[in-house]
C-alpha cells in the first residue's frame, strides 16, 4: 500500500553522495522528493528507482548550476515535476546540497576561473533558487543548507571552497529572519568527512588518518548526516532556525 503524500522536497545534487542519502531518507518517510542533478543522469535515475522501491515517490530535474538560466531551468523541472505527482506545485521542504568540491587544489593554484565557479555553483544558485522557490515554499517549511566543517576548520588548499561555504551559511542566518513570521525555518548543517567514494579513501592510510579527525574514530556515511537533516525537516525541529549544526563527528575537537 502507498504511503499518503503530505510533504514535497527538492533536493539539489541528489543523485550522488549525502544529497541521495538525503532524498532517500526523505522518500521514506512520504515526502515527494524532486531529484536534482547536474550530468549524471544514470546517478540520478538510481536515486529516484531506489525511492519508488522503498515505496516512496520521487522524480528527477537536470539543471546544471553556474551556467546562465541554471536556476529557471531547475524551477520549471520543479514545477513539471510536481504538476504531475502532486496536489498542487507547492514545496516544503528545500535542501540546498549540491557544490562541486575542491580536493587537493593548492592554495596558489587557485585561479580566478576556478573561484568564480566555486561562487557560482556553491553559493550564488543556491542563493537565488531560495530566492526564487519562495512564492512556492509553504508557510511552515524548511530550507536546509549543507556547508562544510571547512568554515570551522583551516585548510588553505580548499580556501576559495571555504570561502564559497561560508557565503552559503549566510543564507540560514539572513533569510531564517526574512522567513520567521510564516514559520519557515532555516539552518545549515555542516558535515565532516563522509564516505561518499572518493577514490582517495580506499588507500589505507589516508582513511585512517582522516577517520582520526573525528572524536568516534571513523568516516561519516551519507546517511549520518542524512539523519541530521530529516530531523531538521521535522516538526521536532520547529524551533530551530538561523542555526549552524555541526554533523562532524566531532571532528578537530583538539
Ligand atoms: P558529490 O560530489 O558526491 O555529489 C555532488 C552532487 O552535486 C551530485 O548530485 C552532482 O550532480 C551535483 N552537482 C555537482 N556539480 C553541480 C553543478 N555544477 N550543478 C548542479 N549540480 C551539481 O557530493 P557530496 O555528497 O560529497 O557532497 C554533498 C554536499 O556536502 C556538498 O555541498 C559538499 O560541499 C558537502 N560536504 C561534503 C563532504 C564530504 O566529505 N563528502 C564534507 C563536507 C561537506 P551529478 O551527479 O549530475 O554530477
Amino acid at each position: 500500500m502507498s504511503r499518503p503524500i503530505n510533504r514535497t522536497a527538492l533536493v539539489t545534487g541528489s543523485s550522488r553522495g549525502i544529497g541521495r542519502a538525503i532524498a532517500e531518507r526523505l522518500g521514506r518517510e512520504g515526502v515527494l522528493v524532486a531529484v536534482h542533478y547536474a550530468r549524471n543522469e544514470e546517478a540520478a535515475e538510481h536515486t529516484v528507482k531506489s525511492i519508488i522501491a522503498d515505496g516512496g515517490r520521487a522524480f528527477q530535474v537536470r539543471a546544471e548550476f553556474g551556467v546562465p538560466g541554471d536556476v529557471d531551468t531547475l524551477l520549471e523541472g520543479l514545477r513539471a515535476g510536481l504538476e504531475e505527482l502532486a496536489e498542487d506545485v507547492g514545496l516544503d521542504i528545500l535542501v540546498n546540497n549540491a557544490a562541486i568540491i575542491t580536493s587537493g587544489t593548492a592554495l596558489e593554484g587557485t585561479t580566478p576561473e576556478l573561484f568564480d565557479r566555486l561562487m557560482a555553483v556553491n553559493a550564488r544558485a543556491p542563493f537565488f533558487l531560495t530566492q526564487r522557490a519562495l512564492p512556492l515554499l509553504r508557510d511552515g517549511g524548511r530550507i536546509i543548507n549543507i556547508s562544510s566543517g571547512l568554515t570551522r576548520f583551516a585548510n588553505p588548499q580548499e580556501v576559495a571552497y571555504a570561502m564559497s561555504k561560508a557565503a552559503l551559511e549566510m543564507i540560514g542566518l539572513h533569510f531564517a529572519r526574512y522567513l520567521g513570521p510564516r514559520r519557515i525555518t532555516v539552518n545549515t548543517v555542516s558535515p565532516g568527512i563522509t564516505d561518499t567514494g572518493h577514490p582517495s579513501l580506499l588507500v589505507p592510510q589516508i582513511r585512517e588518518a582522516l577517520s582520526n579527525l573525528a572524536a568516534f574514530g571513523r568516516l561519516a556515511e551519507p546517511a549520518d548526516i542524512a539523519d541530521v537533516v530529516a530531523f531538521l525537516a521535522s516538526d521536532d525541529a520547529r524551533w530551530i532556525t538561523g542555526s549552524v549544526i555541526d554533523a562532524s563527528g566531532g571532528t578537530m575537537l583538539g
